[in-house]
């Protein structure tokens, strides 16, 4: 029989009104057992949970990814799958970092959350429920994934991009898993087919000491050297396109070529969020690759951030990290060319 466990993180999704704006709010299992009540016989079914403290996902430290991760791993064996109530604006770091920490699992992690609360009228909290839900009984999927609004995609492929609509998320560098309209099409192509027995990578310190940096034209080589005496583990830069930077003023490369020296592994992602970075396609890229820096493929800045948080975190060595950077993990990026 299905069985779904149900985490329920905090998010607009179970929130109330304050006085300063909405809040997390405690009271969502009756709630939803109710809404639930006229279709229960044709969804899994379900315990649920709450984590304490709930948390508007603004608030997430890495900490928190990997005690959600925990507590999958700790009832993987009595459940069929998975259903992750999650704030929308950091799902897309969360769901990177359940795919990375739950490597090979058989069985769906679905994480949802919604725009309007369920307690508001209007609200997509509904739809985004039971289709999350339903998806979490499937025996196809086999991957941690994100569903919003109709669509369910890869959990470290998806990116939230408009924080006024409905349709909140996408995945531009990847289709969709699957579309859940008056039917349920599943892209069974796209799905994550998993090779080999669950792999649960859960560090003790969930922090691997990473900085996300964006580049803004007129950016200073002293403002890279300031962020870099902090002595990061890890670097991501966001770059322009194909993965170029400011590299006229040798400074900027000077900077992180001595970062790359002292130990802080560098990537560029890009801030396109269609294609890949190509650091060999223009000069302003390849002096980045002299400096030691490397191009982060066609992952999204969530997913390069936390894969790069994570395989800090785990302990692997810089070598080691180097190579899985560049290698697919669990659907994060294409297999380079
Ligand atoms: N600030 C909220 C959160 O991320 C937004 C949401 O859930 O849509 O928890």
């Amino acid at each position: 029989m299905k069985k779904t466990l149900i985490l329920y993180t905090g998010g607009t999704l179970g929130m109330r009104r304050s006085e300063s704006g909405y809040v997390p709010d405690a009271d969502l299992e009756g709630a939803l057992g109710r809404l639930l009540q006229d279709v229960i016989g044709q969804l899994p079914q379900y315990d649920f949970q709450a984590l304490d403290p709930l948390l508007d996902s603004a608030n997430m430290r890495p900490k928190d990814w990997y005690h959600i991760a925990s507590l999958i791993r700790d009832n993987y064996s009595q459940y069929s799958g998975f259903l992750v109530l999650h704030g929308t604006d950091t799902m897309a770091y969360t769901a990177s970092a359940l795919s990375f920490a739950l490597q090979g699992i058989e069985k769906p992690v679905v994480v949802t959350g919604s725009q309007i609360p369920l307690r508001e009228m209007r609200s997509d909290a509904y739809n985004n429920l039971i289709a999350a839900l339903l998806l979490s009984g499937s025996d196809d999927i086999r991957e941690v994934c994100l569903y919003f609004n109709g669509k369910l995609l890869r959990g470290n492929r998806a990116v939230k991009v408009n924080s006024g609509s409905l349709d909140a998320f996408s995945s531009p560098n990847y289709p969709c898993l699957g579309e859940v309209g008056i039917q349920v099409n599943i892209d069974h192509n796209a799905l994550l087919v998993p090779t080999g027995e669950p792999q649960f990578q859960i560090p003790a310190d969930a922090n691997g000491g990473v900085i996300l940096l964006k580049l803004f034209p007129g950016i200073s080589p002293s403002l890279i050297e300031k962020i870099l005496e902090s002595r990061p583990k890890g670097l991501i830069i966001e770059t322009y396109g194909t993965g170029n930077a400011p590299t006229d003023d040798s400074a900027f490369t000077e900077q992180l070529e001595k970062a790359s020296k002292l130990g802080t592994i560098c990537v560029a992602v890009s801030q396109c969020l269609e294609h890949q970075v190509d650091l060999g396609k223009y000069a302003a890229g390849s002096a980045l690759l002299d400096a030691g820096v490397i191009g982060g493929l066609d992952m999204t800045s969530e997913a390069c951030f936390v894969k790069l948080n994570h395989l800090l975190a785990m302990g692997y060595s810089d070598m080691e990290i180097k190579t899985l950077l560049q290698r697919p993990l669990c659907g994060e990026c294409n297999h380079p060319n």
